[in-house]
C-alpha cells in the first residue's frame, strides 16, 4: 500500500518536472526567435567617404557639423566619434557622366551664341568685303566679349586669308573661322580638375567667386560630376555669411550621398570650417574635398583678409591643389575685373564660366583666359543639376559655328 503511494507520488513529481521543463523550453524557444536589432546603417555611398564620426572639430574649438544624408551630427573637438541614429540607407541620385555632357548642352550654347558664328559667317561669305564690312566683323567679335586684343588678331588673320585665297565661299570661310577661333581658345591648355588623391591625402579644391555668380550651385554640380566618376567627395560650407548657403550645399550633397562639413553658427569663422572640412576629408580617406567660400566683393581689403586667411589656415593642414574661380559669363567686363581682384588674392588655377546658356558673350572664354593666363575648365549651361560640363575647346567652337 505504502509502496503504491510512493509510486503515485513519484509519477506526479515526474509529470510536474516534465511539464515545467516543457514550459521553460517553450519560453526560451520563443525568446530565441525574437526579431534581431538591425545593424547600424551608415549613410554613405558604397566605399564612400561618408563614414560616421570621421568629421573632426576645428582645432580652434569651432565644433563643425558633418551633415550626412539623414541629418546633422555634431562633433566636439577631441571627443569620441558621435553615435549616429539608425537609418535606412537613402536612395541617392545617379548623376550623369561628365563625358558627353557638352554634346547634350551644345544646343544651348549654340542658341545663345549664334550671333558670333552665324553673324561672322554671314558677313564673311557675303563677298566684296570693304572696310565697313570688316568693321562689322570687329563689332560682332567685340560684342561677343572676345576682347580687343583677340579681336584684332582674328580680323588680321581673316583679312590675310581672304586676300591670299581670294575666296569667300562659305565652307572655306567656316574652316578658317574654326581654325582661328580654336587657336584663340587654345586647345593646348591643361583643363583637368585636380580631383584624385595626392599621395596619401585628398585633393583640396577651393572654390571662389563673387556671390551670385553661381558658386554654391557650381560646387554642388561639381560634386555630382565627381561622384559620377566614382570619387569620394566631401563638401565644406565655408560661405558662412549667407544664411542659406550651407543648407543649399548640404542639399546638393544629400542628393548624391556626399557629406557636408558646416558650422551651425551663422557668421562662424569660414577658415575654421574650411580647416575642419579638409581634416574630415583626410580622416574619411576621401578623394577630394570641395570648399565653398563667401565672395563679398564690396571691399577688396575685406576679401583679401578673408580669403587669404581661409587659404593660410587650410595650408596648415594640406596644400591646396586647385583654386577654381567662378565667373558669371553674363557680366562681361565686370566679370573680368572681378577675375583680376581674385587673382591678386589667391592663385587661381582654373575658371568656371557659369550662365553661358543665357548670354551671347561666349567670347569671354578667350578674354578671361588671356587676362588670367589660366584655362576655363568647366562651363555652366543651365540651372539643372547636371548642367555643368568640362570645357572642350573644339566642341565649344563647333557650337559657336552651328
Ligand atoms: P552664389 O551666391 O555664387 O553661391 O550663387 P548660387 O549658386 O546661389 O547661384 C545663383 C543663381 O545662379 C541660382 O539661381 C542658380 O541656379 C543660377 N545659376 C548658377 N549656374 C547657372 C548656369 O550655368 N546657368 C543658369 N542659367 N543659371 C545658373
Amino acid at each position: 500500500m505504502l509502496d503504491q503511494l510512493w509510486q503515485v507520488i513519484a509519477l506526479v513529481v515526474a509529470i510536474a518536472v516534465i511539464g515545467v521543463g516543457l514550459v521553460v523550453g517553450l519560453l526560451r524557444g520563443r525568446r530565441g526567435k525574437a526579431p534581431s536589432i538591425p545593424a547600424r546603417t551608415t549613410p554613405t555611398r558604397p566605399g564612400g567617404a561618408g563614414r560616421p564620426g570621421a568629421a573632426g572639430g576645428a582645432d580652434d574649438g569651432g565644433g563643425s557639423v558633418a551633415t550626412l544624408p539623414g541629418g546633422p551630427v555634431t562633433t566636439t573637438p577631441g571627443a569620441e566619434a558621435p553615435a549616429l541614429p539608425d537609418l535606412e540607407p537613402p536612395a541617392y541620385e545617379k548623376p550623369e557622366s561628365a563625358r558627353g555632357r557638352l554634346a547634350r548642352l551644345r544646343a544651348r550654347l549654340a542658341r545663345s551664341n549664334s550671333a558670333i558664328g552665324k553673324g561672322l559667317l554671314a558677313l564673311l561669305s557675303r563677298g566684296g568685303l570693304d572696310e565697313a564690312a570688316w568693321e562689322d566683323v570687329e563689332d560682332t567679335l567685340l560684342t561677343a566679349d572676345l576682347g580687343v586684343e583677340a579681336t584684332t588678331e582674328l580680323v588680321e588673320s581673316l583679312k590675310t586669308k581672304v586676300k591670299v585665297e581670294g575666296t569667300t565661299d562659305e565652307s572655306v570661310v567656316r574652316g578658317w573661322l574654326r581654325e582661328d577661333l580654336l587657336r584663340l581658345v587654345d586647345p593646348t591648355m591643361d583643363r583637368r580638375v585636380a580631383s584624385t588623391r595626392v599621395g596619401d591625402r585628398p585633393a583640396v579644391i577651393l572654390v571662389v567667386g563673387v556671390n551670385g555668380t553661381g558658386k554654391t550651385t557650381t560646387v554642388g554640380k561639381l560634386a555630382r560630376v565627381l561622384v559620377a566618376e566614382d570619387r569620394d567627395v566631401v563638401l565644406g560650407a565655408a560661405d558662412t555669411f549667407r544664411a542659406a548657403a550651407a543648407d543649399q550645399l548640404a542639399t546638393w550633397g544629400d542628393r548624391v550621398g556626399v557629406p557636408t562639413i558646416r558650422s551651425e553658427r551663422e557668421g562662424a569663422d569660414p577658415a575654421a570650417v574650411a580647416f575642419d572640412a579638409v581634416k574630415a576629408a583626410a580622416e574619411m580617406e576621401a578623394d577630394v574635398v570641395l570648399i565653398d567660400t563667401a565672395g563679398r566683393l564690396h571691399n577688396k581689403t575685406n576679401l583679401m583678409d578673408e580669403l587669404g586667411k581661409v587659404k593660410r589656415v587650410i595650408e596648415k593642414r594640406s596644400p591646396i591643389d586647385e583654386v577654381l574661380l567662378v565667373l558669371d559669363a553674363t557680366t562681361g567686363q565686370n566679370g573680368l575685373e572681378q577675375a583680376r581682384v581674385f587673382a591678386d588674392v589667391v592663385d587661381v588655377t582654373g575658371i568656371v564660366l557659369t550662365k553661358l546658356d543665357g548670354t551671347a558673350k561666349g567670347g569671354i572664354v578667350v578674354a578671361v583666359q588671356r587676362k588670367l593666363g589660366v584655362p576655363v575648365k568647366l562651363v555652366g549651361l543651365g540651372e539643372g543639376p547636371d548642367d555643368l560640363a568640362p570645357f572642350d575647346p573644339a566642341a565649344f567652337v563647333d557650337a559657336l559655328l552651328d
